[in-house]
């Protein structure tokens, strides 16, 4: 059977028994009102405080990253994590081309040219065989051993594979691709707090990993963000830069660089610890939501739900849907049926190589992307729900 607008709408209905439901919003269900109560009789609301160093250890923890550097939000931490590798203009950083827009403006506020390179559509993250092909084919090695595009004569200096709603990309694949063109990898962990690949945490395979505590996040901090990293020295740096780049001193205004004011405040720490503490419940509902689409959506033939890949642990943020063999207009009649009905259902973001920001950059065919980008719903996917 084939599901229409209408069949989607009570179907969705059905599943949450819940009207009008919003794409994604915060549970509260722990100590947040409790530390954040504490935070502010310590007075210590702003940048320095007990919650900071604690969320950082147990986000480490957690992770199994050695160290993980608490920043204002996950845009900061990809544009950080960008500048400790040194990358600026006359530099060429390699993006997928349908992401959240805070992964190209990182390099834009660097200085770089972003690249865009399709996507598969198992999980949605940045197509290793198309990446590598893209590689191959603008990149060069110069006498140095570094890639630098044969055109422009500049740089390549980064890849930044995303997570997509929570799944695990192909990272293994694309760490391998950055071995073979000597190029670092920083993923964009925003979106998969909670999700591993074989028991590693996704975020920690690259050189860097970034996380975000947003507010329609797995777990927020009101707003919030993360470096995670191995590497002492890129750990000790990503301190201090984000620190203003301030050396310590009892009373002397010492900066010895030009740095950032990047830190997250203790108040948000004090939420974002709470409710790290209780990330192993959201990411159980949310799984369980997903066997309940994927039951309710089993009788239609054009309906599919994004399933994780074997091997890996999805947080499942966002529910996914695919619909078969539509256009635009078709798929908009799915978006405006829901919305009629109070529900909040939202397409995958742009191909963002058509946005007027991003338009003159280069970019591979996008054959994949073209595809998600008519046929990818998000639905409701609240941990409570
Ligand atoms: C949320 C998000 C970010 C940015 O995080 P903010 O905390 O909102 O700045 C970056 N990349 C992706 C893929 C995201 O979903």
């Amino acid at each position: 059977m084939k599901a229409g607008p209408k069949d989607l709408v009570k179907v969705i209905q059905n599943v949450i028994g819940k009207d009008p439901a919003q794409l994604h919003e915060p549970s509260f269900i722990g100590n947040e009102k409790e530390y954040l109560n504490k935070c502010i009789e310590s007075t210590f609301v702003s940048s320095i405080g007990f919650y900071v160093e604690e969320l950082e250890i147990e986000l480490a923890k957690y992770t199994g990253s050695k160290y993980a550097i608490l920043v204002c939000n996950g845009t900061s931490a990809l544009h950080l994590s960008l500048r400790l590798l040194g990358i600026k203009e006359n530099h060429e950083v390699v993006i997928p081309a349908i992401t959240f827009i805070a992964t190209a403006n990182s390099v834009l506020y660097t200085g770089a040219t972003p690249h865009f390179v399709d996507i598969e559509t198992e999980s949605l993250g940045i197509d290793p065989i198309k990446l590598r092909n893209w590689l191959l084919k603008i990149g060069v090695k110069n006498k140095k051993n570094e890639l630098v595009n044969r055109k422009t004569g500049k740089k390549i200096s980064a890849i930044i594979p995303v997570h997509v709603f929570g799944h695990p990309c192909k990272i293994k694949e694309i760490m391998k691709i950055g071995e073979e063109f000597n190029l670092p990898i920083v993923e964009d962990a925003s979106e998969s707090l909670g999700s591993f690949i074989e028991r590693r945490h996704t975020g920690t395979f690259g050189k860097l990993g970034v996380i975000s505590f947003n507010g329609n996040k797995i777990i927020t901090s009101g707003g919030g963000g993360a470096i995670l990293t191995d590497n002492e020295e890129l750990a000790k740096r990503a301190k201090h830069l984000s620190t203003t780049a301030k050396r310590f001193h009892k009373w002397e205004f010492i900066h010895d660089e030009v740095g950032y004011n990047y830190r997250m405040p203790n108040l948000n720490a004090a939420l974002a610890l709470a409710q790290l503490e209780n990330i192993e419940k959201f990411v159980s509902k949310k799984r369980k939501l997903y066997l309940r689409y994927k039951k309710a959506f089993e009788t239609f033939e054009n309906i599919r739900v994004l399933e994780e890949k074997k091997g890996c642990r999805s947080n499942y943020w966002l529910q996914t849907i695919f619909l078969d063999n539509v256009d635009f207009k078709y798929r908009d009649k799915f978006l405006s049926e829901a919305h009629n009905n109070n529900i909040f259902i939202r397409p995958v973001w742009n191909i963002l190589s058509n946005l007027k920001p991003f338009i003159n950059y280069p970019k591979s065919t996008l054959t994949n992307a073209i595809k998600v980008e008519k046929s990818t719903l998000n639905i409701p996917s609240s941990s409570f729900l």
